[in-house]
């Protein structure tokens, strides 16, 4: 299956990530992840991209579509992956589809984790409460929310006209969501 995530901060979108790949032997490849890995390792795309991650700004498209474009050409990829973190603008949406166009693929789906902003912003204050991170006030929370809204909504408008948007309800336990979206999954038309 070819996927991309998409989810809100505290959505608990890197958990689901982590085992839907699990459950369907498919990568996770989280363009956050491969950033942060080549800054630890002091790469020359880490020393390149670390001030961009400090200052929370985007990394430029080009480099972003050049690690993924990497990174999908691997063997693990080529039957299937699930893209957290990417696509995130316009641009790297037609990226992607000029590289899978190439290879002649095509997505299945784009998972929507859906929580409501009053529930997100309860969880995080919760875990700002008891981790002791008193940056995370309430009214940080909500600007991250606002923002994730603004930067997803084009690509949610995009996809949605592919009829490849998959709405699943983030709300509840964990396993709970995870049995949402196998549920969802698995009534995927096969291709
Ligand atoms: P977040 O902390 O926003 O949940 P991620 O782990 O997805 O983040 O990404 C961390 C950082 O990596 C982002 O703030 C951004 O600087 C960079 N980044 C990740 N994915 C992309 C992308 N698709 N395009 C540009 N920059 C990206």
């Amino acid at each position: 299956m070819r996927l991309i995530i998409l989810g809100p901060p505290g959505a608990g979108k890197g958990t689901q990530a982590e085992r839907i790949c699990g459950s369907r032997g498919i990568p996770h490849i989280s363009t956050g992840d491969i950033f942060r890995d080549n800054i630890r390792r002091e790469t020359p795309l880490g020393k390149q991209v670390t001030g961009i991650l400090d200052a929370g700004g985007y990394v430029p498209d080009e480099i972003t579509n050049q690690i993924v474009a990497d990174r999908l050409a691997q063997d693990d990829a080529r039957d299937g992956f699930l893209l957290d973190g990417y696509p995130r603008t316009v641009a790297q949406v037609e990226a992607l589809d000029t590289l899978l166009a190439g290879w002649g693929h095509a997505l299945d789906a784009v998972l929507e984790l859906q929580v409501d902003e009053q529930e997100l912003v309860t969880r995080l204050v919760k875990r700002a409460e008891t981790s002791g991170r008193t940056d995370d006030t309430e009214d940080v929370i909500r600007e991250r929310q606002r923002i994730y809204r603004e930067e997803t909504a084009p690509l949610v408008r995009i996809y949605s006209e592919r009829h490849l948007v998959v709405p699943v309800d983030g709300v509840g336990e964990l396993d709970e969501v995870s049995e949402r979206i196998s549920t969802a999954l698995d009534g995927l038309p096969t291709a």
